[in-house]
């Protein structure tokens, strides 16, 4: 039997192993990709300590993957041997109410590879080729690869936010999601993106993105930006995951202004209603995952320059087990500002 090298979450608590694993059965609707960058996410670190919950165990983790097409199934036209691909992270039936009304993230039988299937810290990955889109010509596969997982959420995000050319955008965190948003939002058109963080280092890389920089830890992030609009900001994004934080982003907006709502919080929002939201008609919007249909649009503005991740990619590291658990040890420490991207 052809075996192939993968990393995998053997126990939960336990370092990631380096296994040798059967190559994976390519069905009839299956790819079967060579991965040549599998990104490594703060998910995998909810993973591996039992944060998040996994399929049945050993999993190979890794769910921002790109390579190259070695094999297709017997009922796959698109995309052809030797093709560069980018993989979506959800694996959908393509069959349910929710698949067919291009809301496959809710799909009844949805599965996430490196995380309730086998991902992308391994050789060879078989997925099926409608969760495969096209790596465009000159977008480096680490990019690719990092792009497939929070930039395809902020990009949902602003879609969500349905961000008009010329309207203001506020984006409260300028961490790992926040450099992909800034960017994304000022492709997208918009007149002015403020940038809300406490730490002055992430308010610098803001600024070079072309954000407007509000200090949290020295003004109230509202107040501020009431003071630079006028009235606040068409379209909000929290992409932090806190309460009080989440209500700054409420408050920021001005009339039928929009705030989409990214981050995780463990506490209930709390909102003056009247004042907030029906006096103004303004909207909070929950955003979760993103579509496959999103990603070659993503992908384009990567190539085009519009969105760079270079800057996002921090290191690489081969295929082995010790690498792979320091590159998790470093986001325990560090949390998602660093990116490490095996290349197998
Ligand atoms: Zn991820
Ligand atoms: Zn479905």
């Amino acid at each position: 039997m052809e075996t192939i090298r993968a990393v995998q979450l053997i126990e939960v608590g336990r370092p990631l192993e380096l296994r040798e694993v059967p190559l994976p059965a390519v069905g009839p609707d299956d790819v079967l990709v060579r991965v040549r960058a599998a990104g490594v996410c703060h998910s995998d670190v909810h993973y591996a300590d039992g944060l998040a919950s996994t399929g049945p165990l050993p999993q190979t983790l890794g769910h921002e993957v790109s390579g190259e097409v070695k094999a297709v199934g017997s009922a796959v036209r698109t995309p052809v041997v030797g093709a560069k691909v980018a993989l979506h992270y959800l694996t959908t039936c393509g069959r349910c109410e929710y698949c067919r009304s291009a809301s496959e993230q809710f799909c009844e039988e949805g599965l996430m590879i490196g995380k309730d299937r086998d991902g992308g810290y391994a050789e060879y990955i078989a997925i099926p080729a409608a969760s495969v889109v096209p790596l465009p010509d000159g977008v480096p596969f680490e990019q690719g690869a990092v792009a497939m997982c929070s930039s395809a959420t902020v990009f949902h995000a602003l879609r969500k936010s349905r961000l008009q050319p010329s309207e203001s955008v506020a984006v409260f965190g300028a961490g790992g999601l926040g450099m992909s948003a800034i960017q994304l939002a000022l492709a997208f058109g918009a007149l002015a993106v403020y940038a809300v963080d406490i730490n002055a280092e992430r308010l610098r890389v803001a600024e070079s993105l072309g954000a407007i920089p509000i200090d949290a830890s020295s003004s109230d992030p509202v107040a501020e930006i009431r003071d630079r609009t006028g009235c606040g900001v068409d379209v909000s994004l929290e992409l932090i995951g806190l309460a009080d934080v989440m209500q700054q982003a409420v408050r920021a907006l001005g009339p039928l202004g929009r705030a989409v709502l990214v981050g995780l919080a463990d506490r209930p929002l709390e909102i003056d209603t009247y004042n907030e939201l029906l006096g103004k008609e303004a909207e909070v919007i929950g955003c979760s995952d993103h579509l496959c249909s999103e990603l070659p649009d993503l992908l384009d503005f990567v190539q085009q320059g519009r969105l760079d991740l270079s800057v996002v990619v921090t290191q690489t590291i081969p295929l082995e087990s010790d690498a792979v658990n320091a590159a998790l040890d470093n986001l325990r420490q560090f949390g998602a500002g660093v990116r490490t991207v095996i290349v197998p």
